[in-house]
């Protein structure tokens, strides 16, 4: 397995990062997770944007310029033989002396990694997943903006806990003010009366990149689509609900806390997204 570290791709044996770094030290870095089909990657513009914003709200530069990102994942693609793969950049504050101040790091540490898509297993998608309500909330977007794809992930790591305790697939979080926010790597969405609903950015959210293609798609569909503030409750009404992320795409959910969603199958308009998404795919790699 070849990784990209810093200005060259290396053996994975040799891929290590020193205990200083204050990615190791203080989760102080951030990062994407990526998708290529066929060698193309889903959305890549949008994740190299994203990608941006989290330096940009950390303070951190990227210590490779913006036109070479293009290439250098390809490499790392087509160097390790793979064609659909998984893809995570993950970009530290560096190596420095102890203490908080960045400025204690001359140099960021940059790492790409591709390894072969791993598809989730096809009965998740059949039957849908189960979700727990967390007690555990989304970090307060004042304290930790949502936002900021960061290395710092235990509050997300803290919900998963519970869910797994719970004997749930995710969990929902909500905010501080007890609104539905996501779940732990991904956006929620939910039908009710006929509406796709969900849970708008200011409730604290990652603004999820396939959470905009669904979007997009339901809009160029005539799908009726609501973001906004919902209450927990807001869920016992829904015929239907899915998630989504980059590598699970439009995810179904057959029940929440142990209670059935609709029919508890996955729904008609679940199943049309999911369509939609699979025929318009093309249009979203590069
Ligand atoms: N929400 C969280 C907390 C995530 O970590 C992720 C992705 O990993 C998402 C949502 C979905 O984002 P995307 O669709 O850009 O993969």
């Amino acid at each position: 397995m070849w990784i990209f570290l810093n200005d060259k791709f290396v053996d994975r044996k040799e891929a290590v990062v020193s205990v200083f770094d204050h990615g190791y030290l203080y989760g102080d870095g951030i990062y994407e997770t990526l998708r290529a089909y066929a060698g193309r990657i889903f959305m890549l513009q949008q994740h190299l944007a994203r990608l941006r914003r989290s330096g940009r709200l950390i303070g951190l530069d990227l210590p490779i310029p913006e036109k070479d990102w293009p290439a250098l994942l390809s490499a790392a693609i087509s160097r390790n033989g793979l064609t659909d793969a998984y893809l995570r950049i993950t970009i530290s504050r560096g190596e420095g002396e102890i203490g908080l101040d960045p400025a204690l790091c001359p140099r960021p540490t940059a790492v790409i990694l591709a390894k072969p898509f791993a598809p989730y297993p096809s009965h998740l998608f059949q039957d849908g997943v189960s979700l727990a309500i967390l007690q555990v909330r989304r970090n307060l977007s004042a304290a930790l903006s949502p936002q900021i794809k960061s290395l710092n992930f235990l509050n997300n790591i803290l919900a998963k806990q519970e869910a797994t305790r719970a004997r749930a697939f995710d969990g929902i979080m909500l905010n501080a003010e007890g609104h539905l926010t996501e779940c732990t790597i991904s956006n929620l969405f939910f039908v009710r009366g006929g509406r796709l609903c969900t849970p708008s950015v200011e409730c604290g959210i990652l603004d999820g990149i396939t959470r905009e293609v669904v979007l997009l798609l339901a809009r160029e569909n005539g799908v009726p689509i609501e973001e906004g503030r919902y209450k927990a409750e807001a869920l016992q009404q829904a015929e239907e609900c899915f998630l989504t992320n980059t590598t699970m795409e439009i995810m179904p959910v057959r029940e929440i806390n142990n209670t059935p969603v609709g029919s508890g199958r996955p729904g008609p308009l679940t199943l049309k997204l999911q369509e939609l998404f699979r025929r318009n795919l093309s249009r979203f790699l590069e």
